[in-house]
């Protein structure tokens, strides 16, 4: 990248990329162009992972520089990479190495990452709970330069199509819950010996995103390691705050707001001026009930790219630092449950009803379904509550009978109990 200097003014910066956008991003007009293939076309031109240092594979610029660059792009109407793959590598994997990883780690693993030449995704639910992240199970062993990994993982989102995974695993089991965790890199090609991944059935019936995986004796290199041994519960906290911001469309995974018009024909479940058109066309347009679902509707998209620059003003400025992405991702995951109240409100039976076999997960019926998983992916609606009462408002935090047990003692406790 020409020119490129952490300390660039952006109105420069801004300059340089208009000509870049305008004369290589294909309008939004045009067939939507693969992700992975724009993100390879950014980072080609210098225009990737805007924040990460250079010789990682960044452009050493700023978070300020990469909403520029996003906002730009739409203003100029441009499809940018977007897309749950890519905002997981880039803006909540990326972000956890480049702060944790030693530089050995960063120089292997963010070139690929950022390149989009190798998609990560997080290994951190297991099938006894997900909330409570911190009683992994999955044991990972110390063996010379070695590590051998057993257990299993749950609802990791598109492990069957990922390179690699951050896997969450306890390698001291008489430490506290909280300190006997460490975090390790987990090649998912087929190839691996002992990994099996197993796609799981969705609600809307597809068998879709969701994998579980298998660990039998996995034997991971040292170098692996994500941060110190032990020390993984610091590591999985940064991948969380990296969630629920990139989700909140905040931070390392802004990739700016799409305000465009759905074009003509193609509707778009809970976009504000579809919802209006459909109303009209059914004549509930009159509908008091259905009004005020789509007024709500306007309220959160007015206001959540408000928030959201609210927020990324204040991370820039220093006054917002901490877990505001907890307060965007809940407001963000339940106005997605009121969009499509307000689509199925709006569409009647036509919206849970289509032709043929084939299931089609572009409809209010299916949208309603998916969007429930979005106050659950990321950390429940109730634990983002439990962040901002704690964390944000200073509210006593929740009682614990555990704290200062060793995980051993935990388990033989709840044992007990079972
Ligand atoms: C779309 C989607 C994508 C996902 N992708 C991934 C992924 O890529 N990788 C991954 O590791 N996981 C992923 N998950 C799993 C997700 O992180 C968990 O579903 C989530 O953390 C909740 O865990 P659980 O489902 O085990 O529910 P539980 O933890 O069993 O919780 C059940 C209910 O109890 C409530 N609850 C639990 N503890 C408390 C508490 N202390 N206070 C108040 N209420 C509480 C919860 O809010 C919830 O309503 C994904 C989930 C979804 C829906």
């Amino acid at each position: 990248m020409s020119g490129a200097s952490g300390t660039e003014a952006l109105s420069e910066f801004r300059r340089r990329c208009q000509n870049w956008i305008a004369a290589n991003l294909p309008p939004k007009s045009a067939p939507a162009e693969d992700p992975v293939a724009l993100q390879r076309l950014l980072f080609d031109s210098g225009y990737a992972g805007i924040p990460f240092p250079e010789e990682y594979g960044g452009a050493g610029l700023t978070l300020e520089h990469q909403q520029a660059f996003y906002d730009l792009a739409h203003e100029l109407g441009r499809q940018v990479p977007s897309g749950v793959a890519l905002m997981v590598s880039v803006g909540m994997l990326g972000p956890t190495i480049l702060e944790h990883g030693s530089h050995e780690v960063k120089s292997r693993f963010l070139p690929g990452l950022l390149r989009g030449d190798d998609l990560w995704i997080q290994l951190l639910s297991e099938p006894r709970g997900g909330s409570d992240m911190a009683g992994a199970r999955t044991r990972l062993v110390r063996d010379g330069d070695s590590y051998v990994l057993t257990g299993s993982k749950m609802w990791s989102t598109g492990a069957h199509q990922s390179d690699y995974g951050l896997c969450l695993a306890r390698t001291d089991w008489e430490a506290p819950k909280h300190r006997g965790l460490s975090m390790i890199a987990v090649p998912l090609a087929p190839t691996t010996p002992g990994l099996v991944v197993q796609q799981t059935r969705s609600a809307d019936g597809t068998m879709g995103e969701f994998c579980e995986e298998f660990f039998d004796d996995i034997v991971l290199p040292s170098e692996n390691l994500i941060g110190e041994e032990n020390i993984g519960w610091a590591v999985a906290q940064t991948l969380l705050f990296h969630e629920r911001n990139a989700v909140a469309n905040v931070g390392y995974g802004y990739i700016g707001w799409d305000q465009s018009e759905s074009p003509a024909g193609a509707y778009e479940p809970g976009r504000v001026s579809d919802l209006i058109g459909i109303a009209r066309q059914r004549g509930v347009d009159q509908n008091s009930s259905v009004r005020q679902l789509i007024a709500d509707v306007f309220i959160e998209e007015a206001v959540l790219p408000l928030s959201s620059a609210r927020v990324m003003t204040g991370m820039a400025l220093g006054t917002h630092e901490g877990q505001w992405g907890s307060l965007l991702k809940l407001q963000e995951s339940e106005a997605a449950i009121e969009r499509v109240r307000a689509a199925l409100a709006a569409c009647g039976a036509e919206g849970v009803i289509w032709e043929g076999d084939d299931i089609e997960l572009d409809n209010p019926g299916t949208s309603w379904l998916l969007a429930r998983g979005g106050t659950l992916a990321g950390g429940s609606s109730e634990m983002q509550r439990n962040i901002i009462s704690e964390r944000l408002l200073g509210l006593p935090r929740e009682p614990s009978v555990e704290r200062g047990l060793s995980f051993n003692e935990v388990l033989r406790r709840q044992e007990s109990f079972e």
